[in-house]
């Protein structure tokens, strides 16, 4: 039977404008060329969940407009499960308006829009599906207290935890969210802002210190270096697989996905991880988030290579 993930998190429009340089205050600038793609951390994950051999329910919101409905229609096309994504009237879709210079450095303007509407409501009506499920998955795109009732609800009903803490937090998380997360899966600038409080001198002790405070497993991931795993009783790097990087945004959400959907079927910690390697990997050999997400069988080939 394949793994039962849920989803909860944002879902946004990327308006991705390429610009010769930025415009300075005040100026407007012609763009190169721009183009309209779905992203969102959550639709992201739910949708990389599926191509990984999941079955996916997204919990989230849009907005009751061209983009929200846009969205949904591609996200039950990808063969997400959408019971609870609400269409959302007082409010707009989420959106990106994103602008890249020929070096590849961005700017980024995010409006969120519905996403700040995903509620503990929303949780609560989703729990049906939350109970059945094997792992929920969780990002840091929507208000972060529904981020942490959706842990106590998944603790209580026994469900496998996994935070991809992005973007990085502006705090650290309160004390009592860490026991419920058992899996986080920052990235190095993500990891710092965790542990800002710690003045902890270097990404090992700032782990173990999660670890300390409740959390089950911290698995770092080391961009083209791979994942570095952290419980009480391992620290293991998990090398990543060579392959020509073309666009590495979304590689995150491809790791976080990959994680969960291995982890959901059984797999133990580190065969997960090399999972999550080879599916993050191959997002990177094509352009944008959501498209480059691979299907399961490119994940299966890469793994027995
Ligand atoms: P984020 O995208 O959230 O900043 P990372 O850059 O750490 O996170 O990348 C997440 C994962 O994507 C890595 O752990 C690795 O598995 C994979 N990855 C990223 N960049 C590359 C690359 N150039 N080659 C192979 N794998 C990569």
């Amino acid at each position: 039977m394949a793994a039962r993930i849920v989803v909860i998190g944002s879902a946004n429009t990327d308006l991705v404008a390429r610009v010769p340089s930025f415009p300075a205050p005040g100026e407007s600038k012609m763009a190169d060329e721009f183009h309209i793609t779905p992203g969102g951390k959550g639709a992201n994950q739910a949708v990389a969940a599926v191509r990984a051999g999941a079955d996916v329910t997204f919990v989230g919101r849009l907005g009751d407009d061209d983009f929200g409905r846009r969205r949904l229609d591609e996200l039950r096309c990808a063969g997400v499960d959408c019971t609870y994504v609400r269409l959302t009237h007082n409010t707009h879709s989420g959106v990106a308006l994103i602008a890249i210079e020929p070096s590849g450095e961005n700017l980024i303007v995010v409006a969120p829009g519905a996403n700040m509407c995903v509620s503990e409501r929303d949780v609560t009506e989703a729990r049906n599906a939350l109970a059945g499920a094997d792992c929920l998955l969780l990002q840091l795109e929507i208000p972060h207290e529904t981020v942490y009732h959706a842990l106590r609800v998944a603790r209580k009903e026994g469900v496998t935890t996994i935070l991809n803490p992005a973007p990085a937090p502006s705090e650290p998380l309160p004390d009592d969210v860490w026991p419920h997360i058992d899996y986080l899966t920052p990235n190095q600038t993500e990891m710092a802002a965790l542990t800002s409080d710690l003045n902890a001198p270097d990404a090992e002790s700032a782990a173990r210190a999660l670890l300390a405070r409740g959390v089950g497993a911290v698995i770092m991931t080391l961009g083209a270096h791979g994942a570095r795993c952290l419980t009480p009783d391992m620290d293991e790097v998990v090398p990543a697989f060579e392959v020509e990087a073309v666009d590495t945004v979304g590689a995150g959400d491809a790791f976080a996905a990959g994680l969960g959907c291995a982890l959901a079927e059984g797999r133990p910690l580190l065969e997960a991880v090399r999972f999550a390697n080879a599916a993050a990997a191959l997002s990177v050999t094509g352009s944008g988030a959501q498209e480059s997400m691979p299907e399961r069988h490119e994940i299966e080939e890469l793994l027995a290579s």
